[in-house]
């Protein structure tokens, strides 16, 4: 019995370890209530199984006709009438005051909640008709502030793509910038990170969020940029980084800095609901108020 249970306590304690971490950075409540809506989705629509081929990580482009979407039928409406266009390939931004229903647009992509009314299609799809897992294995999704988890830099980087290869491993590290970090650890990718082992910077923890989700080999980047600042050179390198991945895939990164969008292809402005405004960083700061406004505070709000 006393092996067993040893046993039992061996099968939790890193389960235990990673809530732990994740409790440790105040990041707790989030995660479970993401684990909760992953677990309440609607089993997968029937008629979402007609094969697809995957292609070798061709972008692909997102388009929002006419969605409306609530959080429940006794809440306000997020999002009225949301129209957009994110062509494949390049950097599209999403920028606008807070509340304007940005992150929600991650959420629908994701299938996070289904939306009342309208359409949303990835890769000229409607996405009711992508399977689930298919979608989610085509969207690399760094959310807000995402956090590190306990363990070895390593265990952070391979956390959602274990088959990956060392090749695969190392240059998602070039790629994000991450080199200079492991080389400035003592034990490199197999030092602890996180509240047990060595703590990151706000810069570095967002750039292993990256590397994370490239390793998945997305076509399309979901990024929901920190809001917390930045120094200039982890600004820098910030933005070396989402003009590399623009360079391979489709990146669309709701934007908290005005650093990041001044190189996006288009930028889509949202407030209360709607898509206000869609143009260059040139164009919108001649053209929208909102816009000049948001550039003149640095896009500082969550
Ligand atoms: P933004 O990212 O532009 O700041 P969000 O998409 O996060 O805006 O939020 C839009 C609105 O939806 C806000 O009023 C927010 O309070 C609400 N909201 C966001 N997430 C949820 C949720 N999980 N449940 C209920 N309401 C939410
Ligand atoms: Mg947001």
């Amino acid at each position: 019995l006393i092996a067993f249970l040893l046993y039992l306590f061996y099968l939790v304690a890193p389960i235990g370890q990673i809530v732990e971490g994740l409790v440790q950075l105040q990041q707790g409540l989030a995660a479970m209530k993401r684990i909760k809506e992953i677990e309440d989705l609607p089993a997968e629509p029937v008629g979402a199984t007609v094969p697809v081929t995957v292609g070798a990580g061709d972008p692909v482009g997102v388009r929002f006709e006419d969605v409306v979407f609530r959080y429940g039928d006794d809440r306000p409406t997020v999002h009225d009438g949301v129209s957009f266009e994110v062509p494949p390939g390049g950097l599209t931004a999403l920028v606008g005051p807070s509340g304007a229903g940005k992150s929600t647009v991650f959420a629908l992509l994701e299938r996070f909640y289904e939306h009342q009314d309208g359409r949303i299609t990835v890769d000229g799809r409607d996405i009711r008709d992508w399977p689930l897992a298919e979608l989610r294995a085509t969207l690399g999704y760094v959310e807000q502030d995402a956090p590190v988890l306990a363990g070895t830099l390593r265990e952070n980087l391979l956390f959602a793509a274990q088959d990956a290869t060392e090749e695969e491993l190392r240059r998602a590290i070039v790629r994000t910038r991450l080199d200079d970090l492991v080389s400035r650890l003592p034990e490199g990718l197999d030092t602890a990170v996180g509240h047990r082992g060595v703590l990151l910077s706000g810069g570095e923890r967002q750039r292993v969020a990256i590397a994370r989700a490239l390793l998945r080999k997305p076509r399309l980047l979901l990024l929901d940029e920190a809001t917390s600042q930045l120094d200039a050179v982890n600004e820098l390198r910030l933005r070396e980084v989402i003009a590399e991945v623009a360079a391979e895939t489709t990146v669309l990164v709701i934007a908290h800095r005005l650093s990041t969008v001044t190189n996006a292809d288009r930028i889509v402005v949202m407030e209360a609901g709607g898509v206000r405004a869609v143009g260059t960083h040139a164009e919108l700061v001649g053209e929208d108020d909102l816009y000049r406004e948001l550039a003149a505070t640095q896009f500082l709000v969550s």
